[in-house]
């Protein structure tokens, strides 16, 4: 039995070579699979549900043909992919889940985030997450025409860059004291995790007890993904592109 965790594919019709590799990873080894949870970014940009955009649906297809095979598919949704709705979920057949979630992990109990909401040293982007969460604002934004909400997507693309270039590494890393504090309230002894970009797999102690951050990696560059075989025998692996 094995459970396979991605994040942060961050797909766009600009990067041919990541979807390839994610088409080809969804119908390789998540065949495999009992389950696969994608946590947050699987797409670049998500401007609603009615983006005609072929790619996306090309995708969408191949999610929902690893579904159909009886692979249970997860999905918790990022801070590009939040607007995802009610037909992302019927194309894929992804099962959503809220941020965070606690899993039964081969009888361990996991916490599941996309990651975002645990940088809270960022106040700036954390200002702008409650601000474009907001279900009015939301409601608002997916109101527009298409043209106009690729417009507003670019333009805060265009400023994110600018502001996080301007910004220190530890300021948009995950603030181990928010992290601490939502294992604590979940009352769970591993944590994993994508946003962040950092791969790694951190252990400490948490009141008394030996505790595991596990980071998913990005796919810029490559494929990253956990494999989480029966019992608590896991691996953090890259995958060449
Ligand atoms: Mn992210």
């Amino acid at each position: 039995m094995t459970t396979l965790f991605v994040s942060d594919l961050h797909l766009e019709p600009e990067r041919p070579d990541i979807s390839c590799q994610f088409m080809d990873f969804l119908s390789g080894e998540a065949r495999e699979a009992e389950t696969l949870y994608v946590l947050g970014d699987l797409f670049e940009a998500w401007i609603g549900d009615d983006d005609p955009e072929p790619d996306r649906h090309r995708i969408m297809r191949a999610v929902h043909d690893l579904s159909d095979s009886g692979v249970a598919c997860f999905f918790m949704a990022g801070n590009r992919d939040f607007l995802t709705g009610d037909v992302f979920r019927a194309r894929t057949g992804f099962k959503i889940l809220q941020d965070p979630t606690v899993v039964d992990l081969y009888g361990e109990r996991v916490l599941l985030s996309h990651g975002d909401s645990l940088c809270t040293d960022d106040v700036q982007y954390q200002r702008f997450r409650r601000m474009v969460r907001d279900p009015l604002w939301q409601q608002n934004f997916l109101g527009q025409s298409i043209e106009h909400r690729s417009a507003m997507v670019s333009q805060a693309r265009d400023a994110s860059r600018a502001h996080t270039a301007g910004k220190s590494a530890e300021i948009m890393d995950v603030n181990k004291g928010a992290a601490d504090i939502a294992m604590r309230a979940h009352r769970v002894g591993i944590l994993v995790h994508g946003h962040t970009h950092r791969p790694a797999v951190h252990s400490f102690v948490l009141d008394g007890r030996p505790a595991t951050r596990i980071v998913l990696g990005d796919w810029y560059e490559q494929g990253s993904m956990l494999r989480w075989r029966t019992g608590q025998e896991y691996e953090l692996v890259s995958l060449p592109r």
